[in-house]
């Protein structure tokens, strides 16, 4: 972790592939971390993918352009956990060692609608809501569709949020960024340029490691 942890009440986790890591993620996280007045977010990249393919770029490449990133961003925190456990990342014990961590304190887990239209297939769903909030992002062009199970645990009003310790979903419409890392990467294979769809010094490292290359879909 390259911050310390904070004391406050909520805190943001945010994980994903970050291969690279865009302004479409950084910008609908901060939207969210606002609204919530989360005190840090805790951006985690996973190491061994579970529901997605395995990204192809090294984890030393991937944390780094998270964290140079983020470094200048207050509320975030780059998270190493998932990526020092060798073993598939599952967000139920994520979670775990994450409130180990934090003790009292509440975890809004955000995610965009994309990831959250699986929820019904990751591992123990039913624990992941009774360990912490879920802030869905409404992503451009997505429909939300909540798993019958946990229907009735949709919130429609966010200060819920801060009078319960876990288990609501609150879908948040975020504005509307349609850049996602495969048209990054499919970009840059295409020697087309990425400029303005992610952060500078995100780019630089992408150039220095000739990263994204080849014309691969989904490299
Ligand atoms: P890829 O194109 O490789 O699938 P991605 O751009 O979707 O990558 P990930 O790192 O896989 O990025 O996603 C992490 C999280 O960010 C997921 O919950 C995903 O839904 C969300 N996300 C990605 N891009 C956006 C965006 N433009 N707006 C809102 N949420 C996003």
């Amino acid at each position: 972790m390259t911050k310390e942890l904070s004391k406050n009440k909520m805190i943001g986790l945010f994980g994903g592939t970050f291969d690279p890591i865009h302004y479409g993620h950084l910008r609908t996280v901060l939207e969210v971390q606002q609204a919530h007045q989360l005190e840090v977010v805790h951006f985690m990249p996973l190491n061994i993918a579970v529901h997605r393919q395995q990204p192809s770029t090294a984890n030393t490449l991937r944390w780094k352009m998270l964290t140079e990133s983020i470094q200048n961003i207050r509320p975030f925190i780059a998270d190493d956990r998932e990526l020092k456990k060798d073993q598939p990342s599952y967000t139920v014990e994520t979670l775990q060692s994450l409130k180990a961590d934090i003790k009292q304190k509440t975890i809004v887990l955000i995610m965009g609608s994309d990831a959250f239209n699986q929820f019904e297939t990751w591992k123990d769903p039913h624990k992941i809501l009774e360990l912490a909030h879920i802030v869905v992002m409404r992503r451009p062009d997505h429909v939300v569709k909540i798993a019958d199970f946990c229907k009735h645990q949709e919130s429609i009003n966010k200060a819920e949020l801060k009078h319960q310790s876990a288990g609501l979903i609150y879908i948040q419409t975020v504005r509307a960024l349609d850049i996602s890392s495969t048209d990054i990467r499919q970009l840059i294979a295409n020697q087309q340029k990425a400029d303005f769809l992610l952060p500078p010094c995100c780019l630089d490292i992408i150039k220095k490691n000739n990263l994204y290359q080849k014309n691969i879909k989904n490299q």
